[in-house]
């Protein structure tokens, strides 16, 4: 029975209309002067702090943590700024789902498994006041590859249920490949989403628990009995 519920943010609960990507772009303008240090750089499904060590390496910017500070500095005051700017919504089912849960008798515990940042997690959430459910989580700053994020996601789930969680209680829920693969990391389930960015077929292959086209096809019921 599954005990514990992990999210993915972006193509998952939300979509922002590319705020943060615009937010990765305008941070290398103004702070760092390397406007094409995001050229050609897949974003979806990766830890943020992945993404900006490959745009420092595109941009010739050093990869050092003084760098990586002024980045996440001036990163989340343009992703707080361009999402009031930009047109993003809940992805499809989200909020009823989350409704569901707060009135269930046994909920399961609620945490993210992302890899943003908490302070990016926690400004795009909070946008679409999505954020105070989450009891929990793992983020882009916790490490810098997402299928250890996974372990530290379980972890941390053990340590406010106090037990030792396994793999099998975790359902990941997602809407990459990458998010199936860090299920798999950890021996746990996952659930994908077809609402960001990777198609059905892509998600098809790599054989997540269940598929759905998005979170109106499922109960909590049916979530908590993978
Ligand atoms: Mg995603």
């Amino acid at each position: 029975m599954i005990r514990v519920l992990l999210f993915d943010i972006d193509g998952t609960l939300i979509r922002t209309g590319g705020a943060g990507v615009k937010a990765f772009e305008k941070t290398f303008e103004t702070e760092f002067n390397a406007p094409d240090a995001t050229w050609k750089v897949k974003f979806a499904g990766r830890t943020d702090t992945s993404l900006v060590r490959e745009c420092f390496c595109n941009g010739r910017i050093e990869p050092v943590a003084r760098n990586f500070q002024r980045f996440f500095d001036t990163y989340v005051f343009w992703l707080h700024y361009l999402l009031a700017e930009t047109a993003g919504n809940a992805c499809p089912g989200v909020h009823e789902l989350f409704g569901d849960l707060r009135q269930s008798d046994n909920p399961p515990l609620i945490g993210l498994l992302t890899g943003n940042i908490r302070l990016g997690a926690e400004i795009k959430l909070r946008h679409f006041d999505l954020w105070g459910i989450f009891e929990m989580g793992a983020f882009g700053d916790d490490h810098e590859d997402r299928n250890r994020l996974a372990d530290i996601a379980r972890e941390r789930s053990g340590l406010m249920l106090d037990r030792k969680v396994p793999g099998d209680e975790v359902l990941v829920i997602g809407d990459t490949p990458m998010d199936v693969r860090c299920a798999e990391a950890i021996g746990a389930k996952s659930l994908a989403v077809c609402t960001g960015g990777a198609t059905r077929g892509e998600l098809e292959r790599c054989r997540p628990t269940l598929l759905v086209n998005d979170l109106t096809e499922v109960t909590v019921e049916e979530l908590c009995g993978l």
